[in-house]
């Protein structure tokens, strides 16, 4: 950038007063039919979007400068946006050929990666989100706003649950106050790493109470947040103020959609966090990260890019309302036994646009003629579904059909003035329909008889010129005019006058035509004119309807994902969920979502059957690969799916409403967050056992596992210890310690399960002769066949055998030494707590003291002294 405006042209010091006004973003400054960028942005733009840079006035004192063309912007400006980029687009505000001195331009809006309302920029199934935070002593206050639908909320969160608030929603970007302390750029900075989410600064005054409180009133008209259930400004809505003054800026206009701001209390739904939710793969694989392999992917028949983006917001929200549940459940219920009926919602939701961006881009007033068709077809599907959801008298079907009403009028304006098909901008006009209005039919009328005037002057020119290969014509540049071959150039009329010369002909113009030519381009431009205004007026008028579209595009999500849960009942023959009051948690031939479609048939179904008091907590033991991990997190995703409202891939479920879910994998590779394997466990265990209810499901696959076997093994027994006998919430446990068996002698509602295993003993090798059978089945398993897991993955043959001999020889070398740790009651203490004995001599010493030499006879003594002194190696 210039250091000052001297020496500049108009333009050039134009664009740097409106580039020192933008700030970090890259300035898209229009210029005919170009997006310019110069200096430093031109640099940028050319490396990032691979477009050549060049220089204005290369001679003297070089400007660099890179361009693109105006209609190819919305491709560029997708990828300045996906790498993170802020971009300011400045128009021309008058017509250049008009203008009497440098045209008029401004900034009209600042398109950032977390505030995108167009499609061309959005991914459909995705939200787009901005989310911002700030900090106090409570905790960290957290706002997300979806621009595209006018979706605003704020969370005052605790402090270590803020990351799994931001990770579970994803945010494109994230609004920081300049001034944060370290505890949130920590957080901005795991949440880039997670989700690649672009940070922003922002001035630490937009988050203060007073000017938050404010933006707030302002925004919303109103003098007190009360009547959205906001007593005083908290952390939260101070992140709120934030970030309504972030987008009025870079909108440039009123986030007039944003209605409503709502409060996300913790409890209204189940709790799942991050780690659960990246452990049960809900929306990404562990492994790849992809989609497929996914619970949302299993479960997602959407038809609609509105329920596509429902279903992933009901996976992250299920509902602990009971009755809210059954009325999905009765809904669902319908549409699986109604196919007719669910065959028609979702045809017709198939071909409907994206109403809620449409919605949202109406409000910010960059809707396009595509964008109203659009809306005009879906309003046009309206009183048929209204009806057909009234007709099913299902409680949570018509109350949807009372939220699409209240847009006929609309419909019918938009009906009468559009076109069908109408183009996406209106720059070239042609959308509002011929017969609409009169002035508009004048104009497009004198464009349409343009022809036949024109043949009918050609006609008239030959006969009176006498010259018959006389030829009319128009050109962009030069307009109409009359051609003559070079042959005919002694002939021509002396009113011809000559235009442009061609290798061949000559072009010329008349005063007749040229008086034709200003009346219709002129004709042309006024029609284009009239066009938008009308267009204007149309946008208005939907323009006060903002609420009630996103209304209806509400509804119209919910019956496509409910329509959705329906169809994958009877495509996998899923059956409803039953809810008790009585603590309950019982699968009748459960699937694993995921592996039910990916196997079919070959997957083995299996029973869960818990309750509150005998089984309660299953500890899952049994070889590698046999089907603990998928069997735990098979029950974890369908008390979830049951508690969305889904359908179950079951014969049979019943279950009492589960408030948190928590799931955790020992050892996940979490090198990211940049603490320690083992650290990270500790810190999850105790997340859960601070935070697990007696309510609440948790699943732990072979936790304990980041540390040596003594600490990890001790780590295990100590938590399903605390989460049995004191939380006493419903449990599942796969692990590979057998030593954690015990525990179910121990301890009441503790319950031993294995997967059962098929021997051969006709065979000759005893690992060649097992299979796996999936099968879930109670008591403790007895062998861990890792051998002949390492075999069937390929393992060189010499050294599997070789780990059967160091098999042999450890086996053999534990029956000698009696070192192996042992779990004891402890003595002194009896509020259940257990201690593991890790060491000999402890064991000794206990051994010792509970010896009583006065009930002994001398030979007994010395048997006892020899037996210790060999065992103990003393
Ligand atoms: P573990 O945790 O016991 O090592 P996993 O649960 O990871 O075993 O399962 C290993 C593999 O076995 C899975 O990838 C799956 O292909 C298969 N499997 C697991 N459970 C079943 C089942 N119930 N029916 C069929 N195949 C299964
Ligand atoms: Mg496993």
């Amino acid at each position: 950038m210039p250091p000052s405006l001297d020496g500049l042209t108009p333009a050039m010091r134009q664009y740097v007063e409106q580039k020192r006004r933008v700030g970090d973003a890259i300035l898209l400054f229009r210029m005919g039919d170009f997006y310019e960028t110069f200096y430093g942005d031109a640099e940028l733009c050319a490396r990032v979007l691979g477009i050549t840079l060049t220089a204005r006035n290369k001679d003297k004192d070089p400007i660099p400068l890179a361009g693109i063309p105006f209609h190819a912007l919305d491709g560029y400006l997708k990828k300045l946006v996906d790498a993170g980029y802020k971009v300011a687009i400045s128009e021309q505000l008058e017509d250049p050929k008009l203008a009497k001195s440098v045209v008029k331009r401004d900034v009209v809006r600042i398109v950032t990666p977390g505030t995108l309302t167009d499609d061309a920029l959005m991914d459909a199934g995705r939200d787009n989100v901005l989310a911002a935070i700030c900090s106090d002593k409570g905790g960290i206050g957290i706002a997300f706003v979806e621009l595209a639908r006018g979706y605003f909320e704020v969370v005052d969160s605790r402090e270590e649950e803020a990351l799994d608030e931001l990770v579970r929603v994803r945010p494109a970007e994230l609004l920081l106050p300049e001034d944060c302390d370290e505890r949130l750029r920590r957080i901005a900075r795991q949440l880039q790493a997670l989700c690649g989410t672009a940070t922003a600064n922002r001035s630490a005054f937009d988050f203060g109470s007073r000017e938050a409180e404010s933006t707030l009133h302002e925004h919303f008209g109103v003098v007190t947040l009360s009547g959205f259930g906001f007593d005083e400004m908290s952390r939260g809505l101070r992140a709120g103020g934030a970030v309504i003054a972030y987008l009025t800026e870079t909108q440039q206009t009123s986030v007039s959609h944003i209605v409503a701001v709502s409060r996300r209390v913790p409890d209204d739904h189940v709790l799942i966090d991050h780690s659960t939710w990246i452990a049960l793969e809900i929306e990404r694989t562990v492994r790849s990260g992809d989609r497929a392999g996914t619970l949302l992917s299993a479960v997602d028949r959407t038809v609609y890019p509105v329920g596509r983006r429902r279903i992933r917001h009901w996976l992250r929200h299920p509902l602990i309302d009971g009755d809210e549940l059954s009325a999905r459940h009765d809904a669902v219920s319908f549409l699986l036994q109604d196919r007719p009926a669910r065959d028609a919602f979702r045809t017709t939701l198939k071909s409907m646009p994206d109403l809620e961006r449409i919605a949202a881009r109406v409000a910010l007033r960059r809707a396009g003629p595509r964008d109203l068709g659009g809306l005009q077809r879906s309003l046009d599907e309206l009183p048929a579904a209204r009806s057909k959801l009234v007709e099913t008298r299902v409680p949570c079907l018509v109350s949807l059909a009372n939220q699409l009403e209240g847009l006929e009028d609309l419909a019918g304006a938009l009906r009468d003035s559009m076109m069908e098909d109408p183009p996406a901008h209106t720059r070239d006009g042609g959308y509002i329909a011929d017969g609409f209005d009169e002035e508009l039919d004048r104009l497009r009328g004198l464009k349409k008889d343009a022809n036949a005037w024109l043949s009918a002057y050609q006609l008239r020119e030959v006969e009176r010129t006498g010259l018959a290969n006389i030829k009319v014509g128009f050109n962009r540049v030069f307009g109409y005019y009359l051609e003559l071959p070079h042959s005919a150039k002694d002939q021509v009329p002396p009113d011809f006058v000559r235009r442009q010369t061609l290798k061949n002909a000559e072009r010329y113009i008349t005063d007749e035509l040229k008086q034709y030519e200003t009346e219709v381009l002129s004709a042309e431009e006024k029609a284009l004119k009239r066009e938008q205004d009308i267009f204007e007026q149309l946008l208005d008028r939907a323009g006060a309807h903002v609420t009630a579209l996103i209304r209806v595009a509400d509804a119209l999500a919910k019956l496509d994902v409910l329509g959705g849960f329906a169809e994958l009942a009877e495509e996998r023959r899923y059956v409803r969920p039953v809810f008790t009051e009585e603590c309950s948690l019982e699968i009748t031939e459960g699937r694993h979502p995921v592996l039910d479609q990916s196997l079919g048939d070959g997957f083995v179904p299996n029973d869960t059957l818990m309750n509150g008091s005998s089984d309660r907590v299953f500890v899952i033991t049994g070889p590698n690969m046999a089907g603990k991990s998928t069997y735990i997190r098979q029950v974890a995703l369908l008390s979830i799916m049951a508690q969305v409202g889904c359908f179950v891939p079951a014969r049979r479920m019943t279950m009492s409403l589960v408030d948190r879910v928590f799931a955790r994998i020992g050892a996940s590779d979490e090198i990211m967050r940049g603490q320690s394997t083992f650290m990270v466990e500790m810190t999850e265990a105790a997340n859960i056992l601070h935070h697990a209810t007696s309510r609440s499901l948790v699943v732990l696959d072979e936790i304990g596992r980041g540390t040596s076997t003594f600490d990890g093994l001790a780590l295990a027994w100590a938590i399903t210890e605390h989460l049995a006998a004191g939380i006493k919430c419903r449990c599942l446990i796969a692990t590979h310690y057998h030593e954690m068996t015990e525990l179910s002698e121990l301890l009441s509602g503790v319950r031993n399960l294995n997967v059962a295993v098929r021997e051969y003993p006709g065979a000759q090798d005893r690992e060649e002769g097992i299979v796996f059978l999936h099968k879930i089945v109670p008591g403790a398993a007895d062998k861990s066949y890792g051998i002949h897991v390492a075999r069937l993955a390929g393992l060189p043959k010499q050294v599997v055998s070789r780990s059967r001999e160091v098999l042999a020889e450890l086996e053999g070398h534990l029956e000698r030494e009696v070192q192996r740790p042992t779990m004891t009651r402890k003595k002194d203490r009896d509020d259940g707590q257990f201690m593991l004995f890790q060491n000999s001599h402890e064991e000794l010493l206990r051994e010792l003291k509970d010896a009583d030499p006065n009930h002994m006879t001398p030979l007994e003594a010395l048997t006892r002294l020899a037996d210790w002194k060999k065992r103990f190696d003393v």
